[in-house]
């Protein structure tokens, strides 16, 4: 059997797990996926059911939208490669009373392992730190079941998104540390819409995620500009 080639940036795994005692100060370099949380919950269960579902959340972190997904009553497991991020995520659940699980793997190999294993997959803030967008759209198309959902967040490739999620966050306020983004590595919506049916996924929403730049408090609204969520359904499989 061949193991999939590792789609995976050593370099971005390090500063992620350098930063791992970071993950649940509210104030610290992950505030804004703190801000952000409420949000994108809201935006999941409003787009489907998450007590029960077996749900994946790829490139956990920190546990940050894992846990309140377990709280939801989701049977959530995270993963990610980043093992210190990985053990903070697991004292936190526990600490917290809750039981999601977390495992250091990726995406690609828990695909060959768990096929359809899946309800619900989500991946967040994930996809712009990866070599190859698309190698992990197939994944999540393989673990999620047929008639599944997949929920996808990145953020868009145009001038405004390099001034707000570069310039912005990196150099002016200083919401996260210089180097978190890569701007060659942001994808817009139709290359990520073109990817995902490419990877057997059907586009059902896209929703943009606006920062107030006075209040810097998030909304959700349909100004895809700059960051965004997607969801992503995979067909049920034909009946004969
Ligand atoms: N999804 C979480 C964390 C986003 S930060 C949230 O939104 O709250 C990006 C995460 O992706 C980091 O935890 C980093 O370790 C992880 N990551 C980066 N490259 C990865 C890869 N190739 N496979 C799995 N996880 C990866």
């Amino acid at each position: 059997m061949t193991t999939p080639a590792p789609n995976v940036d050593a370099a971005e795994i390090g500063k992620f797990d350098a930063l791992a005692g970071r993950w649940w100060d509210p104030h610290g370099e992950f505030a804004p996926l703190h801000r952000l949380n409420p949000l994108r919950l809201a935006y999941l269960k409003r787009e489907t059911t998450l007590a029960g579902a077996r749900l994946v959340d790829v490139g956990c972190g920190g546990g940050i939208l894992t846990e309140a997904l377990a709280r939801e009553g989701a049977h959530a497991l995270g993963i990610d490669l980043a093992p210190a991020s990985l053990e903070v995520a697991e004292l936190h659940a526990l600490e917290a009373g809750l039981a999601p699980k977390y495992r250091c793997i990726a995406a690609e190999a828990l695909a060959l392992e768990a096929p359809g294993a899946f309800d619900v997959v989500t991946c967040m803030e994930l996809l712009e730190h990866v070599p190859d967008p698309a190698s992990t759209l197939t994944a999540l198309a393989t673990l999620v079941r047929p008639g599944g959902d997949v929920f996808v967040s990145t953020i868009n490739r145009n001038l405004k998104s390099f001034l707000v999620a570069i310039v912005g966050a990196e150099y002016l306020t200083r919401t996260v540390p210089k180097g978190t983004h890569d701007y060659a590595r942001f994808i817009r919506p139709a290359e990520l819409g073109r990817a995902a049916r490419a990877a057997g996924l059907g586009v059902s929403d896209i929703t943009g995620v606006v920062i107030d730049p006075l209040t810097r408090e998030f909304s959700l609204g349909p100004d895809v500009g700059v960051n965004y969520l997607m969801h992503l359904v995979r067909p049920q499989a034909p009946t004969s």
